[in-house]
């Protein structure tokens, strides 16, 4: 029976996810284990093979434009990498359950939530099938809370409202993490009007 490992590093923007992710495969490194990382593609124009983290350290990783990708890369490697999990299509969990059935070690970096706070692409599912889940917090930018839990999107310094698309890329958008007191999600005017109208039903018994 071969030892089933899946382990999961996630949190918001700026928590040191890719931090940790490059420690871990250092460690593995020095173990003398075949190492494979990878992310996905999700900008054409973002040049250059490697994963970095905030504080400048990188690591070469092989971009790849699906999931199942993947496994045509990992048949020798011990233990898989992956940053961005957030990111991938659906067939990642299938692809991740495969290589931890075939004895391989697979360690994953990714966004719990998107900037709206809704569970970002299949990490719910993954996290499920997870057997470790460090779950780190940032700073909040906003106030220096410890508790930085959110991924707060600002387009020209401003909070992101509700119609803001999940993923835009190329944009003038910027994220910092925030605490759950300081994180701003604006509603859009429809929004605001169907709140003031449920109001008045419910103030009017209607
Ligand atoms: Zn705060």
């Amino acid at each position: 029976m071969k030892d089933y490992r899946f382990e999961i590093i996630t949190g918001p923007m700026s928590c040191g996810k890719t931090e940790e992710l490059l420690r871990r495969i250092k460690r593995a490194v020095i173990a003398n284990k075949n190492v494979k990382v990878f992310f996905p593609e999700i900008d054409k124009r973002v040049s250059g093979d490697y994963i970095r983290s905030r504080n400048g350290i990188a690591r070469d990783a092989i971009r790849v434009h699906s999931a199942k990708e993947i496994l045509a890369y990992t048949r020798d490697a011990d233990i898989v990498a992956i940053d961005e999990l957030q990111f991938f299509d659906r067939h990642i969990v299938e692809v991740i359950r495969t290589l931890t059935k075939q004895g391989k070690k697979v360690i994953g970096a990714g966004l719990d939530l998107d900037f709206k706070e809704e569970p970002f692409g299949h990490m719910p599912e993954l996290l499920c099938y997870a057997n470790k889940v460090d779950k780190l917090t940032a700073i909040c930018m906003k106030c220096g809370s410890e508790y930085g839990l959110r991924t707060q999107r600002l387009i020209n310094g401003e909070p992101a409202d509700v119609s803001s698309p999940q993923i835009m890329i190329g944009g003038d958008e910027t994220y910092e993490a925030r605490c759950l007191d300081c994180y701003e999600l604006k509603k859009t005017k429809e929004d605001k009007k169907l709140f003031v109208l449920s109001r008045a039903k419910i103030e009017h018994n209607v």
